[in-house]
C-alpha cells in the first residue's frame, strides 16, 4: 500500500509541506485555458492548510527541455491558483536558487509557494541527484500529488522523496489509485479501447493489455499503424513506421481479442483540374487510396464498437478514435464517448485517461456520466499494465516507523 497524506505523523503545523503537483495545463493567451488540473490539486492543498501547514510547489509546464522558456512559465498558474483558492500564491524563479529557499522559510500561515517551472533546469527530466537536493531543501517533508507525472522518473518527482522523509502521496493520486484499482476487480467483460497519436509511448503498454482485457478496440492513427503492418494501404494517413514490427507481434499474440476498424472515414486531397479540392468520405478498409488520410473510424466501425461496449462490466479508454477537433472526424471518438456513458448507466465501470480523450468526453458533454477521467494518461496506463509507478515505488520503500 502506499502511504497517503493520512498516514503522516502529527504535529504538522508551521512546516514546509512539498508538493509535487501537476499544473501541466493548457495556456492561451499567457492564461490558464483550462483549470481542471489546478482544481484537482485543491484538496491536497486544503488538507495541508487547515493543518497549518506551508506549501511549497513544484510543477512542470510544457517540455522547455531544460531551458527557462517565457511561453512555459507558471507565473499565470499562480494567479489562477490564487483566484481559485482564495489564498496568497507567492511565485518566485528559479525554483532551485537561495532564494527559493528563503521565500521558503519566511512562507507565512495561509500561504503557499509556487516554484517556476521544474523543467526549466536540465537537471530535471535526468533525475539529477544535486537538483534533487537543492529541491528538496524547500521542503520538511514530501507529498507527491501529480498523478500524470508518476511513470516519470524525474528530479521532482522520484529524486526528492528519495531524499526528503516523511513522503507520502497526496489525495489526488489516492482518489486516481482507487478508480484504477476498480478495474482490477474481476468485473468482467473488461474492454479496453486504444486511439490517439502518441503510438511510441502507448503501443509497447498496449501489449500487456492482450492479456488482461476480453476485447481491445483500436482506432485513431494507433489503428492505421495496425493496419499498415498487415500490409494494407493507409495512402497518407498518420501511421508509426517504427511500431509495425510491435504491432505485428501484439496481432500474432491476441488477434481474435483486436478489433480493428472495417471502414474508415478518409480527408481525399485527390484534387481536381488543378484544384486542390478536398473531399470527406467513408470507406472500406482496403479501398483507402494513396492520397487519402484516414482520420476517423467509419460508421459500420463505430456502430460495432458500440454494441461491443454494450454491458461491458468495465471498460478503459486511452486515446481518440479520431481527429475529433475537427468535426467532420469528431464522430467516431463521440459515439465511444456515448457508449462508455450507457455502459456507466448500466453498471459498468468506466474509465477515461489521457488529456484529449479526457477533453473529448468533456466536449460531448458527458464527463459526469463516466465513472471516472484520468488527470494523466500515460501514468494511468503504465499502472493498468504493471501495477507499478515509480513515483509510487519510492514512496514505498521507505517504511514507517
Ligand atoms: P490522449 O491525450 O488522450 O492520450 P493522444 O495524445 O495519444 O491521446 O492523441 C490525441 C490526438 O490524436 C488528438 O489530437 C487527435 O486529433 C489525434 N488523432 C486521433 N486519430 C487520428 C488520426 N487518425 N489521424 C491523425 N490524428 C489523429
Ligand atoms: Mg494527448
Amino acid at each position: 500500500m502506499t502511504r497517503t497524506l493520512r498516514d503522516l505523523p502529527a504535529g504538522l503545523a508551521g512546516k514546509r509541506g512539498l508538493v509535487r503537483v501537476d499544473y501541466n495545463v493548457p495556456l492561451a493567451a499567457g492564461q490558464v485555458a483550462d483549470a481542471t488540473r489546478i482544481e484537482a490539486s485543491l484538496p491536497t492543498l486544503r488538507w495541508l492548510l487547515r493543518r497549518d501547514v506551508r506549501p511549497v510547489l513544484l510543477s512542470h509546464l510544457g517540455r522547455p527541455r531544460g531551458q527557462p522558456n517565457p511561453a512555459l512559465s507558471l507565473e499565470p498558474v499562480a494567479s489562477a491558483l490564487a483566484g481559485i483558492l482564495d489564498a496568497e500564491v507567492v511565485f518566485f524563479a528559479p525554483c532551485d536558487g537561495e532564494d527559493a529557499l528563503r521565500a521558503s522559510r519566511e512562507l507565512g500561515a495561509g500561504q503557499i509557494l509556487l516554484a517556476e517551472n521544474t523543467r526549466f533546469l536540465p537537471g530535471e527530466t535526468a533525475n539529477d541527484g544535486a537538483l534533487a537536493g537543492r529541491l528538496a531543501r524547500l521542503g520538511d517533508f514530501f507529498v507527491n500529488d501529480a498523478f500524470g507525472t508518476l511513470h516519470r522518473a524525474h528530479a521532482s518527482t522520484t529524486g526528492v522523496p528519495a531524499l526528503l522523509s516523511p513522503s507520502a502521496a497526496g489525495l489526488l493520486v489516492e482518489r486516481e489509485l482507487e478508480a484504477l484499482g476498480a478495474l482490477d476487480l474481476p468485473r468482467r467483460p473488461f474492454i479496453v479501447a486504444f486511439g490517439g497519436a502518441k503510438i511510441g509511448d502507448k503501443i509497447e503498454l498496449m501489449r500487456r493489455f492482450v492479456e488482461r482485457a476480453d476485447l481491445i478496440l483500436v482506432g485513431g492513427a494507433m489503428a492505421n499503424t495496425f493496419l499498415r503492418a498487415q500490409g494494407i494501404e493507409t495512402g497518407t494517413s498518420l501511421v508509426e513506421e517504427e511500431a509495425l514490427d510491435l504491432a505485428r507481434s501484439i496481432l500474432a499474440a491476441g488477434a481474435e481479442r483486436i478489433r480493428l476498424p472495417t471502414d474508415v472515414t478518409v480527408l481525399d486531397r485527390s484534387g481536381g483540374e488543378g484544384e486542390s479540392a478536398e473531399s470527406v468520405e467513408s470507406v472500406a478498409v482496403g479501398e483507402i487510396e494513396p492520397q487519402m488520410a484516414a482520420l476517423d473510424i467509419g460508421p459500420e466501425s463505430r456502430a460495432r464498437y458500440a454494441e461491443a461496449l454494450r454491458g461491458c462490466a468495465a471498460f478503459f479508454w486511452n486515446g481518440p478514435m479520431g481527429l475529433f477537433e475537427d468535426p467532420r472526424f469528431s464522430a467516431g471518438t463521440f459515439a465511444i464517448a456515448g457508449a462508455a456513458a450507457e455502459a456507466t448507466a448500466t453498471g459498468g465501470f468506466t474509465v477515461i485517461g489521457g488529456g484529449d480523450s479526457a477533453a473529448a468526453v468533456r466536449q460531448a458533454g458527458l464527463r459526469d456520466r463516466v465513472s471516472h477521467v484520468c488527470t494523466g494518461g500515460g501514468a494511468a496506463l503504465e499502472y493498468l499494465s504493471s501495477g507499478r509507478l515509480p513515483g509510487l515505488d519510492v514512496l514505498a520503500e521507505r517504511r514507517r516507523p
